[in-house]
């Protein structure tokens, strides 16, 4: 199963029950030892493991929500949830959509450079993605965008956090 038919049915679960998802392998947290449940979480969701993907939403809106209220930037639990999976779903889908991430594409019988990208290999994601992604209305994505960039600001340190600690275990 692909990352975006995971995600699709990750979001759609009527309910992510936090209870159903607490179990890890002990091996695996032993593997990555130093980095958090979360930055786990989203490691192994990259390996297309559904479950982990359930619980990296689950832990990334929990984190949003708890940092939300501190920086008083709040989100209910379904915005939250929302949030975090579609902050998640550009961190496990960094690539262009065009040229997957090769930076080129063949054009005849050359190869140039991709111009969706303009090269970068990556996919930058738009507000309107964004609001589509969150189930907001593009048109208020500004009220929004402050919390989004929080929730994902948070998923990309804990991503930062894996490749660190796959340095440091080599
Ligand atoms: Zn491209």
């Amino acid at each position: 199963m692909g990352i975006d038919e995971s995600l699709a049915i990750a979001v759609s679960a009527r309910s992510l029950a936090w209870a159903d998802y607490k179990t890890m392998p002990v091996e695996y947290v032993a593997a990555l030892a130093g980095a958090s449940e979360l930055a786990s979480s989203i490691y192994r969701a990259k390996q297309s493991d559904k479950l982990a993907l359930h619980r990296a939403i689950l832990l990334l809106a929990h984190q949003a929500q708890r940092t939300g209220k501190r920086k008083r930037l709040y989100l209910s639990p379904q915005q939250a949830q929302a949030f975090a999976a579609a902050a998640l779903t550009e961190v496990l889908n960094p690539k262009c959509q065009m040229c997957k991430g090769a930076c080129v594409v063949a054009s005849d019988t050359k190869r140039v450079t991709c111009s969706t990208c303009n090269g970068s290999g990556v996919h930058r994601y738009a507000d309107g993605e964004r609001a589509a992604n969150c189930g907001v209305d593009r048109d208020d994505w500004s009220k929004w965008s402050r919390r989004y960039e929080m929730v994902i600001g948070i998923a990309r340190g804990s991503d930062d956090a894996v490749a660190h600690a796959r340095v440091r275990l080599g």
